[in-house]
């Protein structure tokens, strides 16, 4: 049986607190909210925070607000279930709660946060392993050794980033606000990732998500396709997170492809998407996008199935996610 290392548990009552809480204990704390990610992590000793801050009874990081004109608002604590159940969620943000309702296991979703989602660990199958297994095969950079294990000449970690709400927020437009002692910023969701898999996220220590900013869904149809071994249960080996808005006669007027899974961030394919402008969908089309926007994703030997397979199959699930918004 694995055991939780020793902590600290700090609960704060709000937002305020919370934040004081994070600055006072300095990098030795860690925030948890579900505790689906990190809870497993620490059992695995990839993180032994001494203190851990707790936002359960942080009331305000668990509203859902908006209307359809403004954009909606989630707190950051809000839960995936509660996303993926949500009916003007699953109306206007089908997207979204595809990839919600996606994650892992019922009861995972229960307690996984939107927010939890969002700043997930990135992961590697060299990394997501016990510390007697690690230990075992010396370690590797992004914790505890020297080298990458996949990439044995690469000064840098390729975990991968595999949470499947973010490539879709990406494509959606999101914004994500920030609080700390210092005060608020709101960035677009896209800025708060970064291509390194030891440092995936370009956030301040001191800095909670707060919430995520749904912009107006506007005309916007969006879509969520996902790869993994077992339907009922998998991290994403590829996600395609697709949005489209279209004129009254059908052309294609914006356009965005975002995958996931395939890098240490999730990736863009702004140059494909951008040759769906003035067009309409056809199946020739949209297989010469698809081809394009898979050049995108260079899967290395660290997740499930081959390489090859992740290769092939990659423009395979863009055609498809385009071809559900024609
Ligand atoms: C068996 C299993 C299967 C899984 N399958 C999937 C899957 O298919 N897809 C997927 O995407 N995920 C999957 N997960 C991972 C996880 O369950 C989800 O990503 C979940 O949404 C994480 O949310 P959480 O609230 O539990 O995060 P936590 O574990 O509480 O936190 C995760 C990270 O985010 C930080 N954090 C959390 N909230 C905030 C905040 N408000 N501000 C700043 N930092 C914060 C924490 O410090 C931690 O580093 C799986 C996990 C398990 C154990
Ligand atoms: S990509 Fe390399 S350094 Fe990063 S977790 Fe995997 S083996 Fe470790």
């Amino acid at each position: 049986m694995l055991r939780l290392p020793p902590f600290r548990y700090l609960g704060p009552r709000n937002l305020d607190e919370a934040a004081r809480m994070l600055d006072g204990e300095g990098t030795q704390a860690m925030i948890v909210a579900g505790g689906t990610d990190l809870y497993p992590n620490m059992k695995r000793r990839q993180f032994t925070p001494p203190v851990l801050i707790g936002l359960r009874q942080v009331a305000a990081l668990k509203q859902i607000s908006g209307s359809l004109e403004l954009g909606y608002r989630l707190g950051a604590g809000v839960t995936l279930t509660t996303i993926a159940e949500h009916p003007i969620l699953q109306e206007y943000y089908p997207a979204l709660t595809t990839a919600a309702g996606s994650v892992s296991t019922p009861q995972l979703r229960n307690m996984g946060t939107i927010g939890g989602n969002t700043l997930l660990d990135t992961r590697c199958n060299y990394y997501n392993q016990t510390e007697f297994w690690r230990h075992s095969i010396g370690y590797c950079m992004k914790k505890d050794g020297d080298i990458c294990l996949v990439a044995p000449g690469s000064p840098r970690c390729w975990a991968i980033s595999s949470a499947d709400t973010a490539p879709v927020l990406i494509s959606l437009n999101a914004q994500a606000r920030l609080a700390s002692v210092d005060g608020e910023r709101v960035i677009p969701l896209r800025a708060l990732y970064q291509d390194d898999g030891m440092h995936p996220y370009t956030k301040a220590d001191n800095e909670i998500l707060s919430e995520i900013i749904l912009p107006p869904p506007d005309g916007w149809r969006s879509v969520y396709l996902k790869l993994r071994r077992r339907g009922s249960f998998d991290f994403p080996i590829l996600g395609v997170a697709a949005a489209l808005r279209f004129a009254g006669d059908g052309t294609v007027t914006d356009a965005r492809i975002t995958l996931g899974a395939v890098a240490s961030h999730p990736v863009e394919a702004a140059e494909a998407a951008a040759q769906l402008i003035g067009q309409r969908l056809t199946p020739d089309l949209i297989a010469s996008v698809a081809a394009l926007a898979a050049k995108r994703a260079k899967p290395l030997d660290n997740a499930d199935l081959t390489i090859n397979y992740r290769k092939q199959v990659t423009p395979i699930y863009i055609r498809r996610a385009l071809s559900a918004l024609m």
